[in-house]
């Protein structure tokens, strides 16, 4: 069962209200954005941590115990860049709001970006990062098959991975970043052809929000842009720089947008009344409507999912778990389904805060849409 259902996107917010925020009026702590939540004292799950846990336990000890670094792609810089240019969208006027102002930004956010996050100039000035490119599939002790070709070209259909990645080595420096921009600006132009930017007035944008159940486990996670009716529904809404969701990438879209629906049900007393990922390289809405029974079984989800990582640090056991994600796993050469050893444990591991990395979709880590992000 499957809660998406494409739609022909038609905005629903309102223009700007009496009461409304102003434009700008939304959190911005700018490049280099130190929106980094203080550490909780007890357990804490963001989406991201959470899908990466149940995805592959192996890649959650990588990312949020041992905090191995990781390289970000093509890809996951351009959504960066597109998402910090919608943001700024929105503080036009609302008439201004055109195809034409969105790209005027790319260029003045992309130097914002570069100026906070200066390693990013890696994508221009050498080969493309290695997870730009589907890696090869996890090679079993009992397996020893080459991949086949044929299903490399699916998962790259399926996924829209190499579709994005028009950084071309060997080009000049000058010329890719040209080829980068370029394919934002391309991006944008797919949100045009499903919103009007000119008759919505978010309430909301780039904004944490947080709530704890069960007592202690914190939840906390941050949403795109959060549009209010005057009846006072809310929708969340989140942009995809990748290609849509195919089969097993559906999964962590909706597991991220339940997530969203449970933090705001508890948080503010309202079920969200839709949920829109907006695929901007397809030019696709998806809407999802929760409802209470589905978010409290959920909630309950979420609670033994955190039980679970408890265990496995108690236990010192994260277990990989491949599967076709692996393609775009920045640790192949630690996981034993690679043939790698993971490094020993951090005998003093800190106290692990599975949001204290932020989003890894945020300005900041600058990783975002990726398969695994
Ligand atoms: S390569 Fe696959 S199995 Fe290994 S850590 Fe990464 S996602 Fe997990």
């Amino acid at each position: 069962m499957t809660a998406f259902s494409p739609t022909a996107a038609q905005p629903v917010s309102p223009p700007p209200q009496p009461g409304d925020p102003a434009p700008g009026d939304a959190p911005d702590p700018g490049p280099g954005r130190s929106r980094r939540p203080e550490t909780p004292a007890g357990p804490s799950l963001s989406p991201s941590r959470a899908a990466d846990f149940k995805t592959c336990p192996l890649l959650f000890r990588f990312r949020t115990v041992d905090k191995l670094p990781e390289t970000p792609s093509a890809d996951q810089v351009r959504g960066t860049l597109v998402h910090a240019v919608l943001e700024r969208l929105f503080d036009l006027p609302a008439a201004e709001r055109t195809p034409e102002s969105a790209a005027a930004l790319v260029a003045p956010e992309w130097d914002r970006l570069i100026t906070a996050e200066p390693a990013l100039a890696v994508l221009f000035n050498g080969e493309p990062p290695a997870q730009d490119r589907p890696a090869p599939a996890p090679r079993r002790a009992d397996s020893g098959a080459m991949r086949d070709p044929a299903a490399v070209e699916a998962e790259i259909d399926a996924t829209g991975q190499a579709a994005l990645i028009d950084v071309p080595a060997g080009e000049e420096e000058a010329a890719r970043i040209a080829a980068f921009l370029a394919g934002a600006t391309d991006l944008l132009a797919g949100y045009f052809a499903v919103e009007d930017p000119r008759r919505l007035q978010p309430a909301e944008r780039e904004t944490l929000i947080s709530t704890t159940i069960g007592d202690e486990l914190l939840l906390r996670g941050y949403i795109d842009r959060l549009d209010v009716s005057p009846a006072g529904d809310l929708r969340v809404v989140d942009y995809k720089t990748g290609g849509a969701p195919r089969e097993a990438f559906e999964g962590r879209a909706l597991f991220q947008l339940k997530f969203y629906a449970l933090v705001l049900w508890r948080a503010r007393g309202v079920v969200p009344r839709a949920l829109r990922l907006l695929y901007l390289k397809d030019a696709e809405a998806l809407d999802y409507s929760p409802d209470p029974g589905e978010l409290e079984r959920f909630e309950r989800t979420l609670i033994a999912l955190s039980h679970a990582i408890e265990r496995a640090k108690r236990d010192r056991d994260f277990r990989p778990k491949p599967s076709r994600l692996c393609g775009w796993c920045s640790h192949q050469s630690l996981c034993p389904e690679f043939g790698g050893t993971p490094p020993p444990f951090p005998e003093s591991a800190p106290a692990v805060d599975v949001t204290a990395d932020q989003e890894p979709d945020r300005v900041g880590t600058v990783l975002r849409d990726g398969p695994l992000g």
